[in-house]
This record gives C-alpha cells, structure tokens and sequence, in this order.
C-alpha cells in the first residue's frame, strides 16, 4: 500500500531527512511506524534533537487524521520502549455516535500496543492532550515514566497535567494498559481473519468488566488489521477493540471503504459487549461488510 505524502507536512523538516522519510513510507508494507534503526538514522540525519525532529514529524501523523466531523487534525507520535516511532491520528467515523471517536494519542498508543509494544516511553502531540486522553494514558503502565512534549512547551510529566487522579488502583485494579498479560482463550479450526481477532482478544485490557475481546478486519487487498480492546478505570475512555483495528487500518493507508468482513470476538461471560456498537459502527461505514461474531469461554 503506497501512502500518499503531503508536500505542506514534510515543510518543516531539512531536506536530506525529507527523501529518506518520503522513501520508507512510500516502501511496500509501510504501515505508518517507524523501526528504532530507521528512526535513528532519520534523527541522526536532521541535526535537530529528539524532541525537536519528533515536533516536525508531527504534521506528516495529522495528515493521517479521519476527521470528517471536526476537520481538526491531530497528530501525535508515541515512541514504544523498543525505540520504534509510532504515528497516531484522530479519526471520526461520521454517522456514528462521538463516543466512537478515536483520539490522536488513544491512535499513537493503541499503535504500539497492536505492534508488540510493552511500554510508551514518550508521546509527542502538536495539540494539549484533552482531559480524556489524560485519563486513557492514566491507565498505562510505568506511566511515571511518561514524558509528555507538545510544541513549544517543556516535557511534562502525566502527574504535571492529570493532578489528584483517578485511576486502576482506586477500583484496587493492579493490571495496566500495555502490561505483557495474556489471556488464552482458543479456537480450533479458524479462518486467519479469526486467528487475528483472537490473538486481539488474548491481548486485551478488560480488567472492570472482563470483557475480553478482540476485532479483525478484512480488507480487498487482503489487508489483515486487528485490533483489542482497552479499558479504563472512568470506562468513558475506554477504547473499543474495532477502533483499534480501524486506527492501524487508517495508519496503513487503507480505506474504511474497503473493509470486507469483520469478526469480533469476545468473552461470553464479561458484563457488557461490544456486538451492538460493533454492528452499528460498521453498518455506517458500509452495509456490505460481513460481521462474524464468536462469543467464547476460556
Ligand atoms: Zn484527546
């Protein structure tokens, strides 16, 4: 999938890393990070510091925003403990309820996560984190380690933007977003469409409702996206396993349009589910996609 660049988001980057960024993002399988290697060699080309070259990536991640509801695009880049460089962006699905909506750094982080990352070290944003992002990020793990860098600010810790929070340990919740913790729920025979959305599942953070669950989305290219599910201890934040799945969909260069079937798995046994929501989400990007739904026990 070739990704589109726009001229006007590369303007602030010198002209050497320009070509090097426009050549891995226009490389097949490109599907908007960046490895800790490639990432370093990038820096170590622009001259500029870490936080001053991840500042001027920041408008290519918002040209990667879906807002056709608020056309403000946010761009946010969430370096993983690995050293790989994640984009993240907004995304709207118009015709469906805001509390669908996907935040720029919910996008960022939920990014590392699918791609194997245990931990976010740092989060670069070009707008102030809004107060539901500060909470989504509450829920992370070894988040006192979290440095927080928005344009011409200094870094910021979470505890210096979310003072006297609210958090996984007031509902005496020990496990955090990210942590390696896996479920193991299994099933035998599977399509590889439902494969993804298992391994989604195993991964998910449900530690209020023990809604484990897990999204895979098919696309005409025969594009494979999944995405688990995040919970958060204020619940509102919480982020629902198929935006999960439509956020790398988006940061691939795919088109919602272009999704074919989908499957949501989830536990059988959890206090909600996310069938319904699911059903209405994809019915409004396009009536056609297949939705298998499997309801599993461990
Ligand atoms: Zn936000």
């Amino acid at each position: 999938m070739t990704q589109h660049i726009h001229p006007e988001s590369l303007k602030n980057l010198p002209q050497a890393v320009v070509s090097q960024i426009t050549s891995l993002m226009q490389a097949d399988g490109f599907s908007g990070h960046f490895s800790a290697q490639q990432y370093q060699t990038l820096l170590a080309t622009s001259n500029m510091t870490d936080t001053e070259f991840k500042l001027a990536l920041l408008p290519i991640a918002a040209t990667r925003a879906y807002c056709g509801i608020s056309h403000f695009h946010v761009g946010a880049i969430a370096e993983g403990h690995s050293g790989n460089v994640y984009f993240g962006a907004n995304i709207e699905i118009p015709g469906v309820q805001l509390n669908q909506t996907v935040h720029a750094e919910q996008s960022a982080i939920s990014h590392a996560w699918m791609k194997g990352e245990t931990g976010i070290k740092n989060i670069t944003i070009n707008h102030t984190p809004c107060g539901h992002c500060r909470q989504f990020m509450n829920e992370l793990n070894q988040v006192d380690e979290l440095s927080i860098q928005l344009p011409n600010r200094p870094s910021y810790s979470l505890a210096d933007l979310l003072p006297e929070s609210f958090g996984p340990k007031d509902l005496d919740i020990e496990a955090r977003l990210m942590d390696s913790t896996r479920q193991n729920y299994r099933f035998d025979n599977a399509t590889s469409t439902i494969v993804n959305a298992i391994e989604a599942l195993n991964l998910s953070h449900a530690p209020y409702t023990h809604n484990h669950s897990g999204v895979a989305l098919q696309t005409q290219s025969g594009g494979l996206y999944s995405g688990a599910y995040a919970e958060n201890a204020a619940f509102n934040p919480s982020l629902p396993p198929l935006q999960v799945a439509i956020n790398l969909l988006l940061l691939a260069g795919e088109k919602l349009e272009h999704i074919t079937t989908a499957v949501l798995a989830e536990n059988a046994n959890g206090s909600i589910s996310h069938l319904a929501e699911t059903q209405t989400t994809l019915e409004a990007i396009n009536p056609d996609i297949t939705l298998e739904y499997l309801s599993l026990s461990q």
